[in-house]
Parts: C-alpha cells; structure tokens; sequence
C-alpha cells in the first residue's frame, strides 16, 4: 500500500481476492464546527468504521476501512464526521481511484472495472458519466472570431464540418450540410456576434444560414475553393485538348497532368519544366492556359486589394475569347448559388484573410 499521507495502518486482512486494511485518519481535528463556525466547542463523539475502496495492487482488490472519528458541537449539538482529504465521500472510493476509474472505463465495461477494484457496477458508471460530463463542460469552446464552415464526406454521407480558422481547430461536425441545421447551430452559439468572419466553400446554404443568424459576420470564401476552380477550368481545357491527340499523346498528356496542375514556382525538377514546356509548345492553347490559371493564383497572392484588382483586370484583359467560356464558367458563374458573384467580389470578399 498505500501512500496515502493521511492514513494510518492499523491492520491488514489478505484474501484470495482481497486486500483490506484497517486505517485511520492522521489528519489534525478540525479548528471549528462546520456548522455554527464555533472554535473551542467540539467534542469527539464515537468513531464510525467506513469502507472506501482503493486502486487495485498485486491484482487483489484494496478495502480501506477508516475508523472514521465523529464530532459533536456543545454550541448547536450538530455531528459530523472528520474530514477525509484523500477520499471521495459519496463514492466511498479515494479519489485516486476516482481518476484510475475513468481512465479504465474507457477501455474496459463497467462490469470489469467494478469486479477488478470491488465497488458495484453503478458507482463505475456514475462515475465515468460524471467524467463525461465534465470533459465537455471542459470542450464547451469559445466562439471563435473567425468561424469556418466546410464539409467533408464522412460514413457516407456529407458532413458539415465547423472550424475555429484562427486557432485551426474542428468545433463541432453537424450530420447534415443543409441551411436549417447550420441555422439551427448557430442560433445555439454563445456570444454570436463575437464573430466577424466565417470562411466557406460555395455552398449557398451555409451563405444563406450565416446571414440569417450573424448578418453583421463577413463572409470569406475559401481561397482554397477558388483556386480549385481555377485548377479544374485548366483541366477542363486539357480534357478537350485531348481530342486532337493520339492515343498515346493523349495517355502522356493524362500522365503529366500534375505538372500542368503544379504552380510554376513548384516546378524544381528540371525534367517537369520540360515536361510542362513540351505540353504547351505542343499545344498553344493549353499553353496559354496554363499560363492564365498561374496569372489567377498571382491574384490571390496580391498584397493588397487594390494590387489584386489591378492583377484581376489584366488577367481578364488576357483571357483569349476560346478559353474564356472555360475560366468563366468555373470562376464567375456558379459562385454561391443563385446570386452571380463575380471573380473581384469573391476577391473582395477573400482579401481579409489575405491581409491578417
Ligand atoms: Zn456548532
């Protein structure tokens, strides 16, 4: 045993599957009563044996019965019993067989926690409920400044994820991606309006539930999603590059790919740089593509929002007619449902993240 500083051993019973000792405590008599708050009244009234029960050793289960000593106050006749710091008195457990149990029970059944240590299995399961219920009182996270909303498809179905984007961590994962339930979390949020901006991908729902619940919140699309639709117009226009090839072009062409998808900064190896220069000196136009999909990221990378409208105009300036029908459609027209977002709104919209 047993270490624990306030006990004392008075004896020691062993069984097949038990340990039990009997003990008291060492700690100084109280200095008043806990009732009336009187100092030189108490009494001591008769010692009461308590069983508390303690981590487990040699794989025997370890008894403590404490000659508990009990009190009485000549001013308001209450008793009580002395205190017990080591224990926790409604369990009838010490307390570091508290902690022992809730680390336990998140392997084992309850069952197999109470047989190994010998209390019954409902003080286990109160105990790990209570444990529960305090680790997410503890996980009751602050609103976040900046919120982010995303998804991700999860056990078959799309989830919606919701982040704290400053402090890069997942809040709460919601079953369902669609305007109630976000509207419906969001109404739960304490302190709502501490939120100034909620990054997203372009789901209208969560456009529409952010306004409905935090109108005063700034909604910041996602440069990720943006530049994922920069990516996929150039891959839109590989694809219909691929007509004019030969089968085996085309399955080279399907090979290299990534380096068409890479940023040109990226390009280290010096057989991708061929790789890339043989494409578009093959193919103009994927050429030129690429070349607009590079100009687009440059956008985002702009210091300013001043810089990036003026990235924004040239890049337009230079998108030839054929491939505009490409780049429009993916970067101007299917942006955040039915209101028509043009590129320098979703700029405007992303440049707070741009500029912390
Ligand atoms: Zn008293």
């Amino acid at each position: 045993m047993i270490n624990l500083p306030n006990l004392k051993i008075l004896d020691m019973k062993e069984s097949e599957y038990d340990y039990r000792f009997l003990v008291e405590s060492t700690t100084p008599s109280p200095s008043h009563c806990p009732q009336c708050g009187e100092i030189p009244k108490l009494y001591k009234h008769g010692k009461k044996e308590q069983l508390f029960f303690d981590l487990p050793m040699h794989t025997k289960r370890v008894g403590l019965i404490i000659k508990r000593q009990r009190y009485k106050c000549r001013e308001c006749n209450e008793t009580f019993f002395e205190d017990l710091p080591d224990m926790d008195v409604k369990r009838s457990v010490t307390n570091r067989l508290i902690n022992w149990i809730q680390e336990t029970s998140l392997e084992k059944t309850f069952t197999s926690v109470a047989d190994e240590i010998g209390v019954d299995e409902k003080t286990v399961r109160n105990i790990f409920n209570d444990y529960v219920a305090e680790l997410e009182a503890q996980t009751d996270f602050r609103t976040p400044k900046w919120l982010g909303i995303d998804e991700d498809h999860l056990l078959k179905n799309y989830r919606c994820v919701i982040t704290d984007v400053e402090n890069k961590s997942v809040i709460d994962i919601l079953r369902k991606r669609n305007k109630d339930t976000v509207i419906s979390y969001l109404s739960k949020l304490q302190d709502i309006d501490k939120i100034e901006l909620v990054a997203m991908d372009m789901w209208n729902p969560y456009k529409s539930a952010v306004n409905t619940v935090i109108p005063n919140a700034k909604i910041v699309i996602d440069k990720f999603h943006v530049v994922k639709l920069a990516n996929e117009a150039l891959e839109k226009i590989r694809k219909a590059n691929r007509q004019n090839v030969s089968a085996q072009e085309r399955r080279q062409l399907m090979r290299d790919r990534y380096v068409l998808l890479t940023r040109r900064k990226d390009l280290n190896d010096f057989d991708n740089q061929i790789k890339l220069q043989v494409w578009t000196d093959k193919f103009p136009l994927l050429g030129q593509a690429y070349e607009l999909k590079e100009q687009f990221f440059d956008i985002y990378e702009a210091e300013s929002i001043d810089e990036a409208y003026k990235l924004y105009q040239k890049w337009l300036s230079n998108v030839p007619k054929e491939l505009m029908t490409h780049f429009e459609d993916r970067l101007s027209q299917r942006i955040i449902g039915k209101k028509r977002y043009s590129t320098i709104s979703i700029l405007r919209l992303q440049m707070p993240i741009l500029s912390p």
